[in-house]
């Protein structure tokens, strides 16, 4: 790597911005306003700006020619990092960037202080060759490692607006195979409360005549897991949008679903959910009980409890709702409990996101990154969920979310690296993807 680059880099990398440490927020600041530094000297405009109650980085370089009539990029990246717990196990200072072998090793390196520094890198490198085609909105926060919304908050309030936006958080499936996440999937998550009695009884005495309410629990819980056939019940399946067939061609070179559960040393659901892995886990909905509390276990006895609780979640399929499926869930709750049985639930959710592979941002986006590197990069999904994402998709603003992390690369682990070449390689792309964004019509 570049001296000079690497010196700016451990600048950024050097900041210990945690932001799950209330003892580092000070920190957490810095590596914002270091983001900004960097527009500015880069000749752009920045500033740390106070919202809500955090702060984010927001810088604008314009377009070198006519920015008026140029399209708008926005720029997404965060400059928090996860704790580098336990620091035992890390073989070099993680606040210090070292070089091994072909790979850079830093706490953020690549989540995501070091692909936020690929992004800043290029539109330097443009604004510098007075050929920056579009206009460039950077907006980085200090809390997506705590799950923080103020992003979220801020994207619905812009009146600004783009015409595209990349963020670059994520990494290829494996070296040289690169990938756009096109969609993300929602989540609803239910407490639920199960009473059936005053008092725990003798099961001698009133078993067979007294309601059980882990009984009642395990029977709520039944009405929304999935059938022998691995679907959710058709009320928990109102709105899937089923993939493209550019997409499921895509997911057919993948590697086969039985390998991703055996490397995890997970076993399939049913008959078909190896073969279905990649549409189970993109692009349906999936049930999961999360934690069940209720009598004494551990402990051989014979008490009838009539209290139980539990905790499930509904990983929303893109397209579906989150109001549509909590109440219909709900209701296939309440349809399962027996006369008698008091049961309160509660819930609330985040939705899924979901992007046309044909927008054109998003193939500009996939000319951009063949271009540089030779290969054209899988249409994929994230079976998680990330808010900032619908966001964006409300707005209509079409999402490049990729990035140049690895399977390898130990994100939230000690000894966090990328591979050094990804540098030089990802700023080529960046540049690139900026430059082909210029061909996007303006709105
Ligand atoms: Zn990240």
């Amino acid at each position: 790597m570049d001296e000079s680059w690497r010196n700016e880099l451990q600048e950024f990398l050097a900041i210990p911005s945690v932001s799950a440490d209330p003892a580092h927020r000070e920190d957490v600041k810095q590596a914002g306003e270091w983001v900004c530094d960097f527009i500015r000297r880069a000749g752009g405009s920045a500033e740390l700006t106070p919202f809500g109650e955090k702060e984010l980085a927001l810088g604008e370089f314009p377009a070198s020619h006519d920015p008026d009539n140029a399209p708008t990029v926005l720029v997404y990246g965060h400059f928090d990092v996860q704790p580098p717990a336990p620091l035992e196990l890390w073989e070099s200072d993680p606040y210090e960037l070292t070089i091994k072998d072909e790979w850079a090793y830093a706490r953020g390196i690549a989540d995501d202080k070091g692909q936020v520094f690929i992004l800043l890198k290029a539109a330097q490198r443009l604004v510098e060759q007075n050929a920056l085609p579009v206009n460039l909105r950077f907006v980085c926060d200090g809390e997506e490692e705590i799950g923080g919304t103020t992003i979220v908050d801020w994207i619905a309030s812009d009146h600004v607006g783009a015409d595209a936006a990349i963020i670059f958080d994520a990494g290829m499936l494996r070296i040289d195979v690169p990938a756009f996440d096109l969609a993300t999937r929602g989540l609803v998550a239910f407490d639920v409360k199960v009473r059936t009695g005053e008092r725990d009884l003798h099961s001698g005495m009133y078993g067979g005549a007294a309601l059980n309410a882990i009984h009642v629990l395990m029977r709520l819980f039944q009405s929304v897991l999935a059938g022998p056939d691995g679907r959710l019940p058709e009320p928990l399946r109102q709105g899937i949008a089923a993939p493209t067939p550019e997409e499921l061609a895509a997911w057919a070179t993948l590697p086969p679903g039985s390998d991703e559960l055996r490397d995890q040393g997970a076993r399939a659901l049913d008959a078909t959910a190896a073969e279905q892995f990649y549409t189970r886990t993109w692009a349906e909905p999936s049930a999961d009980v999360n934690g069940i509390i209720g009598g004494k276990p551990g402990l051989r006895n014979t008490t009838l409890s009539v209290q139980a609780s539990g905790e499930f979640t509904i990983r929303l399929a893109p397209g579906q709702e989150v109001d549509v499926i909590g109440a219909a869930a709900e209701q296939l709750l309440r349809a399962a409990a027996p006369e008698g049985a008091d049961v309160e639930i509660a819930w609330t959710g985040s939705p899924p996101s979901l992007f046309r592979p044909d927008a054109p941002a998003i193939q500009l986006g996939l000319d951009a990154f063949e271009k540089v590197l030779g290969v054209r990069p899988l249409l994929v999904r994230s079976g998680g969920t990330l808010p900032i994402m619908r966001a964006l998709a409300d707005k209509g603003t079409a999402t490049i979310f990729t990035g140049f992390a690895l399977p390898e690369s130990n994100l939230h682990s000690p000894n966090e690296r990328f591979l050094v070449r990804y540098f030089a390689q990802g700023v080529d792309t960046a540049a690139e993807l900026y430059t082909e964004l210029g061909k996007l019509p303006t709105t």
